[in-house]
């Protein structure tokens, strides 16, 4: 695998916009070219294959193409924490398997029957997504919380076999246990031999005798679990969590899924993030602003002293360093941007009144060039 990864939309030749349907008919003409069946011992079309397969199985799935879109390759790479496991090792057998799903049967090759697991035996769970909103204190500080999740757990009265206690299953007539048959089948490129999920135990390779009555069989049944998340600081809306194996569990014993907690960013009151900074706005009063003086500033951690200088026009933006929300990457935090509004009051007290009747007209008091 090249060390480098090539952006996966010039890999199958898109736009950034490309529809779905765009990205379907770029990687079928690719695939179709670079096809292992098509290129027998050409390790460079194997490669080809592999790419435009690996970015394929990316773009085509909505959230991944998102992910990707906003992290790059860290953002589907498992080992960033962005996948689900399923690239850790994304071989040739994973590329035809894809390839296949989509297109259907192709080529003269057999791939994985135990190899991999879940192209046998029980499958794994699904995933669960779990939304999760977080003021910007809870942002700029982390958080940890538990959540409570209705998740598919094994079920109690059979272990999760989906048998009724005191009986066995049997090993699938069908497959021989294997979980999968193979169908030997035409195409324009000639016979090939296709492997496809066992029709009679539908992947598992066993069949039940009598059916754990408490799950009809499933194996699992809903529970309710507490599931402790923590929140680093620095995350942002789309943001997410995986919790590998927290999901729900497969069918008779299958593997669990995980749970994807996604992060959503309730809108703050006073402060307007942008990216790791956040602007407030403040009213200072005119004498503040001409002679100078100090304000006080809510911050994301308390009230700070803030000064302002002597001549400080309207709409002046001052900086407070690492005031803002931590980098959720690297060290350090954004900044607090202050923008003042100098406020001009309605009414005026009888001395106010007379201290302004007697500078109005003073020379200072004029924009520079006019009279
Ligand atoms: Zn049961
Ligand atoms: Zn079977």
């Amino acid at each position: 695998m090249p060390s480098s990864k090539r952006d996966y939309y010039e890999v199958l030749g898109v736009e950034r916009g490309a529809s779905a349907d765009e990205i379907k008919k770029a990687y079928r003409k690719l695939a179709l070219q670079f096809h292992p069946d098509r290129n027998p011992g050409d390790a460079a079309a194997e490669e080809s294959f592999k790419e435009a397969t690996q970015a394929y199985e990316i773009l085509r799935d909505g959230e991944k193409r998102s992910r990707y879109d906003q992290f790059g390759h860290s953002g589907v790479d498992p080992s960033m924490g962005g996948g689900h496991g399923d690239f850790g090792g994304f071989d040739i057998s994973d590329a035809l398997r894809a390839f296949m799903r989509d297109f259907g049967g192709f080529g003269n090759f057999e791939f994985g029957g135990t190899s991999r697991g879940g192209s046998s035996g029980p499958r794994r769970g699904q995933d669960l997504q779990i939304q999760l909103k977080l003021t910007l204190e809870e942002v700029a500080t982390g958080v940890e919380r538990t959540l409570r999740v209705k998740v598919l757990s094994p079920c109690g009265t059979c272990g999760g076999s989906g048998a009724k206690p005191g009986t066995s299953s049997d090993t699938c007539q069908t497959c021989g246990g294997q979980g999968q048959v193979r169908q030997v089948q035409r195409s324009i490129l000639g016979q090939f031999v296709n492997i496809a999920e066992c029709p009679d135990c539908h992947g598992d390779g066993t069949i039940l005798r009598d059916r754990c009555s408490d799950c009809r069989g499933e194996g699992r049944k809903e529970t309710t679990e507490s599931i402790k998340v923590r929140i680093p600081a620095g995350v942002t809306s789309g943001n997410y969590i995986p919790l590998r194996g927290k999901g729900n569990v497969g069918m008779r014993g299958g593997p669990r899924g995980d749970i994807i907690v996604l992060i959503e960013e309730i809108e703050h009151a006073h402060l307007e993030r942008h990216g790791d900074d956040v602007l407030s706005e403040i009213d200072i009063s005119f004498d503040q602003a001409v002679l100078g003086g100090s304000v006080q500033v809510a911050t994301l951690d308390g009230k700070v002293k803030m000064n302002i200088p002597a001549g400080t026009p309207s709409g002046k933006i001052f900086r407070l360093r690492g005031k803002g929300i931590p980098h959720l990457r690297g060290s350090g935090s954004g900044d607090q941007l202050v923008r003042v509004h100098i406020h001009v009051p309605k009414k005026l007290n009888k001395e106010a009144r007379r201290i302004l009747e007697e500078v109005r007209g003073n020379d200072s008091f004029r924009p520079p060039g006019k009279s």
